[in-house]
């Protein structure tokens, strides 16, 4: 089998439970990008088989340690079970993460259910190998009508792989309905954010709407994931998004929903928020779930500036007794860093605030205990008390 020989620290990261190795930590590599290697220590013992890359920052991630053989029978086993995980949660929707990557042991995979169909991503050399094995185990176990690859994301130019958009398995609609507790979606697989929808926030969706009430502002809401099921609560209700796709997508699900009250209109989050502060309005539900500021490490000062302008700007907005639903989704952002600027824009909007919940990414994107990397979602429910 092809090797691949990992430095003292390299070792020490796998046995406290990290499934990356990084180029640094790589002494010598016998194999090419895509094989499944073992992987060496540095006192020539095997540590485990991983997946190797030649091109990217993360050369090895694992998929086993110790004696355990990584062939075509582990990772059907694997898929079978992050199957069976979602299906004991009992989810009140057509759409969910069926495959979370590292979360389900898979690394680099992402598996999304929309109804009959299945979208498919593999984001690394290895991953892209296996393509073959995954989607004979997926047609096995799943049955779908369709599958799709969704391989356009930018990492995949990283891994000198093809960015592309292909069906895999029978034919995809060129638009999929879905349903999402009482919400409608119409969604197009091969064009939309992701792998369609934004489905890490479902569940944060139903916590946010146990306390929507009042005049609802719904900012960066894409297709109006928050907005259509929190406007059924709230008697004025608007969603903002600086997309004009998403905003014409906002008013045909509201009206698909049967929430023609809700106003959706294009316009930039940070201008708007000044606009509506000038204006003197107020609002008892605000949700900011803004794409990920930080992509990497050199952007989280100004990704944290971007996060305390818009929080202290909705602050200013809400009624007291009123809520504000704010996420996160960089995972170089912590929960800490961005609780710390939450804080802030309550002290300097003199807006005293309770948290009410603190929340992350739904459970069918499993976090990996030991791996931050893959807790990226932090969402936290505040109260305006006064
Ligand atoms: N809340 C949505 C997901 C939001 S994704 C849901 O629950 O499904 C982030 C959205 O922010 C995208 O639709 C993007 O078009 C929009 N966006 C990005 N920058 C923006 C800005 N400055 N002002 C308004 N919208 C913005």
């Amino acid at each position: 089998m092809p090797a691949v020989t990992v430095s003292a620290r390299g070792e020490q990261r796998i046995r406290s439970g990290h499934p990356w190795i990084y180029r640094t930590d790589v002494v010598d590599v016998d194999a090419a990008g895509g094989d499944v290697v073992d992987v060496i220590g540095p006192r020539h013992r095997r540590i485990g088989h991983a997946l190797f890359s030649d091109r990217s920052q993360i050369p090895i991630r694992m998929l086993t340690v110790g004696d355990a053989i990584a062939d075509d029978t582990l990772i059907r086993a694997r898929l079978e079970r992050a199957m069976a995980m979602r299906a004991s949660l009992h989810i009140d929707a057509t759409a969910y993460r069926l495959v979370h990557g590292e979360g389900d042991l898979l690394p680099s995979l992402v598996v999304d259910r929309y109804g009959d169909y299945l979208v498919v991503q593999a984001l690394t050399q290895g991953m892209d190998r296996l393509m073959p094995v995954v989607i004979e185990a997926l047609v096995a176990l799943a049955a779908p009508a369709g599958i799709l690859a969704r391989n356009d994301p930018k990492v995949r130019g990283l891994e000198g792989l093809e960015q592309k958009v292909e069906v895999l398995h029978g034919t995809i609609p060129e638009s999929v309905v879905v349903r999402e507790g009482p919400v409608e979606y119409d969604v197009d697989l091969r064009r939309g954010q992701k792998t369609g929808l934004f489905l890490d926030q479902r569940e944060n969706r139903h916590a946010a709407a146990q306390y929507a009430r009042g005049r609802l502002l719904d900012c960066f809401s894409y297709h109006g994931g928050f907005a259509l099921l929190l406007a059924r609560h709230c008697p004025e209700a608007e969603a903002i998004d600086i997309s004009a796709d998403a905003v014409a997508r906002i008013r045909a699900n509201a009206e698909r929903n049967n929430v023609g009250h809700l106003q959706a209109r294009e316009a930039n989050v940070f201008d708007e928020l000044r606009r509506l502060e000038r204006a003197g309005s107020r609002y008892d539900t605000i949700v900011l779930d803004p794409p990920a500021f930080a992509k990497n490490k050199a952007s989280i000062p100004n990704a944290l500036a971007g996060y305390k302008e818009i929080n202290l700007r909705a602050l200013r907005l809400l009624s007291p007794g009123g809520h504000l639903v704010t996420c996160s989704c960089s995972y170089n952002v912590s929960e800490e860093m961005f609780a710390a600027v939450l804080h802030e824009a309550s002290v300097d909007s003199h807006t005293p605030v309770t948290i009410v919940e603190k929340r992350m990414q739904g459970r069918d994107h499993p976090v990996l205990v030991g791996v931050p990397e893959t807790y990226y979602l932090k969402c936290f429910i505040l109260r305006r008390v006064e």
